[in-house]
Formats: structure tokens, C-alpha cells, sequence
């Protein structure tokens, strides 16, 4: 593919330069480290990373540079990439259901920080982790609107079980918290208001002082056009609530973004394989690959056409049907994507916003999916 270059100045100049024939995903360090300043500039207690959400090395290796000292980690490979990569970092081990095998090998790595939302893998944990300086995290779920998509649907203890668990971890010796996920791309921030009033609730209930209180991920990031989510709003609205809510008893506050953090770090390349009868697009990428996630949770419209040459196509928008390359019918960008009418076969279209769910749920069904990850200064104009 011709040059040896690593780092790009922009997405345009790799199209320019490479006329890539496969999806590439461009991260921009430096807008991934100024995401997780902001986070912990911002944020009123701990930022920790939930790792799934991208987990390339470089991704890692940058949040360490800029600070992160906490991960959000839900298996032991997750576990393993973080050890290697960031020793000595705090592991929060957010899946409350475990193997005891997976129970074990996260002991001897250290883990201090475990979550919960059942009897049975609560009594897992009292009878295979030792309770001195361990924490337990029970995990709630409330019945709330506002995010793209339930997180409650498969984790999450109703307020009156968590009472019960928070108070049997206290009782077993354990440092009793609590956490709450309130639904990925939450653009509604009241969902943490409500979130965070059950929860001093809960340790009223069961007559405990919470000593964390973990606030999930959520944080939206910029995926359509219009102005980029106000995380700081969000910030403060957490802190006045968590001291309403629990006044002199006001736990430590932690949170665990994933798409929030990362999600603006990088840009998607894909290319026109085909505009079929002029009418139907049809991408290098799909539903199988990078762009899993938007049928779940909605089309990116931060998008932006370029010719081979690397020229902007700025025609009159129209909105056209985009399918991705298998065969698959199912394999087609929910609605319509507002194209450019001079978009031409082999054209480049980049979408914003790709750092979060996109390297991490890619596949290679029906020979598809051979995504690359490139460097670059900055996401361009
Ligand atoms: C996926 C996940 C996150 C990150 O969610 P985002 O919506 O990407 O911020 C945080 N915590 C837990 C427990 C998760 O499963």
C-alpha cells in the first residue's frame, strides 16, 4: 500500500495518500487525551475506563499518559490487557456474573473492586475472595427513560434486592458500595438525578453508609450533528445531587465511561464499492463490522464525502439507502444517510465519532471485515 507512513495529519491525507480498499479506523491521540483531561478535570472523584468499549493497545496506552489510573474490566482477558499494560492501575471487575475460574484468576491479579446484583454470585464471592480491603459494588437497576438503549434488561438489582445485598456484603466483611449504569449515549441527565436518590435510598434501607458510589458510563458522545453533549453539565449535576441525596454521608464518587471517553477520538473511513443504478449505496463496511452499533442505537450523521483525489463533495445533500458488503439483507444502515447527490463509486465516506463499539464488535463474516487502525494528528476540519 505504498507508504511506510505511521501518523497522518489527518483522515484526508491517508485517503489521498492510500486510497485505502479496506475500512480503516483513525484515531487521534491527542483528542483522546485532551477527552480524558476533561474527565478528570471535570469529574467530581474517580474516572476509570470500561475497557470494552475499545480495547486497542494505543487506546489504553494514551489514557495512562493522560491519567487514567482505573478500568473498567468485565473478563480475564480484559484483566490480562490491563495488568500488562497498566500496572499497578485500579481494577474494577463490573460483570456481576463469573465462573469461579474467572473468579480465582481475578484474585491472584489483584482485583479489589467486584460488583453484584444476585444472591448466588454474591455467596460466590463471600466463600472465593478474601473480604480484607476487597470492595463489593452492588448494582442496581431503576425502570428510567433517557439513554439509547436499556442497560437494565440484563444487569442490575431491583432497590429492594440491593438493600439486601449491600447489607450481607457489609456483614461478610467487605467494603459495601454501590453502582448503577444508566443506559449507553444518556442524553438525558436526569436519568443520573433519579439514579442517584435511589441509591441513598438504598443505604438508608439497609441501614449501611455507602463508601463508593459508581456512576456509571452513560456519557454521550457527538454523534450527530448539532452541538457536543454538555458532559460538564452532566459533571455538575452529579455532584449537587450525590450531597443532596446523602448529605454528611455522601460517598466517594466514581465513574466508568467508555463511549463518553473515547468516542470522539476517532473517524471511520469507509469506501463506495458500488452506487448501484445510481441509487443504493453500498460500503466497504457494515452491520458486521465497524458500524454494528447504529442499527442499536441510531445513524452517525457527522459525516463527510471525499473523492479519491481527497476533495470534499459539498453537492446538495440527499438522503440514500446505505448497505454495507455481505450478503446479508440485514446488513443496511437504519433510514437514510444524508449524502452528498455528486457522491461518486469509490468515493471515501468518513464518519465522526467511531472510537467506542467499533473495533471491539467488528467481525470477519462473509470474508469482510479486515479493519485497519491507523494514526493521525487530528480528525481534520
Ligand atoms: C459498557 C459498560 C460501561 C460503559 O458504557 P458507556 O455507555 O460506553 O459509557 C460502563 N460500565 C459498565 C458496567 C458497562 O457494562
Amino acid at each position: 500500500m505504498g507508504l511506510s507512513k505511521t501518523i497522518w495529519s489527518n483522515p484526508v491525507e491517508l485517503i489521498r495518500a492510500k486510497r485505502p480498499e479496506h475500512p480503516v479506523l483513525v484515531c487521534a491521540p491527542t483528542v483522546l487525551q485532551a477527552s480524558a483531561r476533561r474527565f478528570l478535570k471535570g469529574f467530581p472523584g474517580l474516572v476509570t475506563y470500561a475497557v470494552k468499549s475499545n480495547p486497542e493497545e494505543m487506546v489504553i496506552q494514551n489514557l495512562v499518559a493522560a491519567g487514567i489510573r482505573g478500568f473498567d474490566v468485565a473478563s480475564s482477558a480484559e484483566i490480562e490487557l490491563v495488568s500488562r499494560l497498566a500496572p499497578g492501575a485500579a481494577l474494577h471487575y463490573h460483570n456481576p456474573v463469573r465462573s469461579r475460574a474467572e473468579i480465582a484468576f481475578a484474585v491472584s491479579k489483584g482485583v479489589k473492586t467486584w460488583s453484584v446484583d444476585s444472591i448466588s454470585e454474591l455467596e460466590k464471592l463471600i466463600e472465593l475472595v478474601p473480604a480484607e480491603g476487597r470492595e463489593i459494588s452492588v448494582r442496581f437497576k431503576l425502570p428510567v427513560a433517557g439513554a439509547a438503549y436499556n442497560f437494565g434488561a440484563k444487569f442490575g438489582a431491583t432497590a429492594e434486592l440491593a438493600a439486601v445485598l449491600l447489607s450481607r456484603a457489609a456483614a461478610a466483611g467487605f467494603i459495601p458500595s454501590l453502582t448503577f449504569h444508566p443506559g449507553t449515549q444518556c442524553v438525558d441527565p436526569s436519568a443520573w438525578e433519579t439514579y442517584i436518590r435511589s441509591a441513598a435510598e438504598i443505604c438508608r434501607n439497609a441501614g449501611v453508609r455507602a463508601a463508593r458510589l459508581n456512576v456509571g458510563g452513560g456519557f454521550p458522545n457527538h454523534r450527530t450533528v448539532g452541538p457536543a453533549p454538555a458532559l460538564e453539565e452532566i459533571f455538575a449535576l452529579i455532584d449537587r445531587v450525590a450531597t443532596e441525596a446523602f448529605g454528611a454521608d455522601r460517598p466517594a464518587l466514581v465513574c466508568e465511561p467508555g463511549r463518553g471517553l473515547v468516542g470522539d477520538s476517532c473517524s471511520l473511513v469507509t469506501r463506495v464499492k458500488a452506487l448501484r443504478d445510481g441509487q443504493h449505496v453500498f460500503l466497504n463496511d457494515g452491520v458486521y463490522g465497524a458500524l454494528a452499533e447504529l442499527p442499536l442505537i441510531g445513524n452517525i450523521d457527522r459525516i463527510e464525502v471525499y473523492s479519491p483525489e481527497g476533495a470534499r463533495r459539498i453537492g446538495e445533500v440527499l438522503p440514500r439507502i446505505v448497505f454495507g458488503p455481505t450478503c446479508d439483507s440485514v446488513d443496511r444502515l437504519p433510514g437514510e444517510l444524508p449524502l452528498p447527490e455528486d457522491l461518486r463509486e469509490d468515493d471515501f465516506i468518513v464518519f465522526r465519532a467511531m472510537g467506542a463499539y467499533s473495533t471491539a464488535t467488528n467481525t470477519r463474516f462473509n470474508g469482510f471485515g479486515q479493519l485497519e487502525i491507523a494514526t493521525a494528528l487530528s480528525l481534520g476540519a
